[in-house]
């Protein structure tokens, strides 16, 4: 299956290999969704991040192997994301390690915390589509921050809980390094950095990665705050790193290339806040500011700032259901149809559904496939013409998850695809 020339081409960003940062400190890239770091002291190693299955983890174990045969002693966790929790009893071999995390450090392993009234089943569902997690593999040819084709088994299944909890910035030293680690909230609340200063190693988490931040993650998150997130780039810029280690795509190496990413990170973010509040303030729907939402030249250009991964439109709603709330401030809006009654209505006035159909194949046939997937919804909604409408939904779901160049949304298109299929 064909995808986005520039989505595969982002595949050189997460290359398969062990980076040796500086003698004795390593990044595992490219073995699953999320990176590994390493830094080996005399006598045991420490490990930032565990990845997100067991079988990641062995792989990269296997291979770090190659670099030292210390124990690992300590684990740092950058955050609770399940890609980066997953592989921790791997790295532990049995012993009993110290995990170290944020104090507002929260697993969010999809539909394994049942201690909260969430919705699990529709949570883990969406999460399948996004990471394209039941797909071929031949289909899964990015996450757009990591490889699509990799290990699935184990995926959260390696987790420990963290035994010491960080809330001011502190000093630790383990295996000889001395690691500053601070409070950093971006793509999650409870993210926790890593600042090993002899040799200016940044370690960010996923506060930075090789693609538009994912400022709304289309699986179901929460508003993620899009302030907090700019102002953490100033906060990673401040220690003004030679080497950036990010918990997904490679590390940068260079302090003048490692600011001018961080700077183009923390105006993008900031742009989409400020044009999105003048739409808000402007009278508009979310839907219509999102459209209408396109980064100025000198950001749009940035290899970093492409939307592999988060989208500019799906941030721009997110600001404004995360700030105004679902209702777009049309009184109409408040007494909506549900779909089924707005479909029939429009059903009928377009003369039937026969009607309607013919529309939508000519709306495939002229490539205009949004246009056929909205009148393919309103057949389905009003039960009229159902086994066509599907056959016209898939195929159109295919064609666009073939052009677009957003990871999570070309896995989200192709697995819905297949669903309405079965
Ligand atoms: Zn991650």
């Amino acid at each position: 299956m064909p995808a986005h020339p520039n989505l595969i081409a982002q595949n050189a960003q997460f290359i398969k290999r062990i980076h040796e940062l500086s003698p004795g400190v390593f990044s595992a890239v490219g073995y699953a969704a999320s990176n590994v770091h390493f830094l080996v002291g005399a006598t045991g190693v420490i490990a930032i991040d565990t990845t997100e299955t067991t079988q990641a983890a062995e792989n990269i174990l296997a291979d770090f192997r190659q670099h030292s045969s210390l124990p690992i002693t300590t684990i740092i966790l950058t955050h609770s994301h399940r890609d980066h929790i997953s592989g921790a009893t791997v790295f532990a071999e049995g012993r009993d390690v110290e995990v170290i995390a944020s104090d507002n450090f929260e697993s969010d392993l999809v539909g394994v915390d049942q201690s909260r009234p969430a919705p699990n089943a529709a949570l883990m569902a969406r999460t399948k589509r996004q990471f394209g997690i039941s797909l071929r593999p031949d289909e899964r040819v990015s996450l757009g921050v990591g490889p699509g084709d990799r290990p699935m088994k184990g995926m959260g299944a390696g987790y420990l809980e963290p035994t010491v909890r960080i809330g001011q910035t502190t000093t630790v030293t383990r295996e000889g390094f001395d690691l500053e680690l601070a409070k950093a909230p971006g793509e999650t609340p409870d993210h926790l950095i890593v600042w090993w200063s002899p040799e200016r190693i940044l370690f960010s988490g996923d506060n930075f990665y090789h693609a538009f931040p994912n400022l709304y993650a289309i699986r179901g998150t929460p508003y993620r705050d899009f302030d907090a997130w700019a102002d953490t780039m100033d906060q990673l810029m401040a220690y003004a790193p030679d080497v950036l280690a990010p918990g997904h795509t490679s590390p940068i190496i260079g302090a003048a290339q490692i600011i001018e990413s961080l700077t183009g990170y923390r105006d993008a973010i900031r742009f989409v806040v400020s044009e999105t509040v003048k739409g808000m303030n402007a009278g508009l729907d979310p839907v219509t500011v999102a459209a209408g939402l396109k980064l100025p030249p000198h950001l749009a250009e940035k290899p970093y700032l492409q939307e592999y991964y988060g989208m500019i439109a799906y941030a721009s709603r997110a600001y404004f259901a995360g700030t105004l709330g679902w209702f777009d401030g049309n009184p109409t809006s408040l007494g909506q149809l549900p779909a089924a009654e707005e479909a029939g209505r429009i059903i009928a006035l377009a003369g039937g559904a026969a009607n309607v159909l013919a529309a939508a194949q000519q709306a495939v046939a002229d490539a205009d496939h949004q246009w056929a997937l909205e009148l393919a919804d309103r057949l389905i909604a009003a039960g009229a013409e159902v086994e066509a409408a599907k056959t016209l939904k898939v195929n159109a779901l295919r064609v666009l998850a073939d052009q677009t160049i957003n990871a999570p949304t070309r896995n989200y298109y192709l697995l819905s695809a297949r669903e309405l299929e079965e």
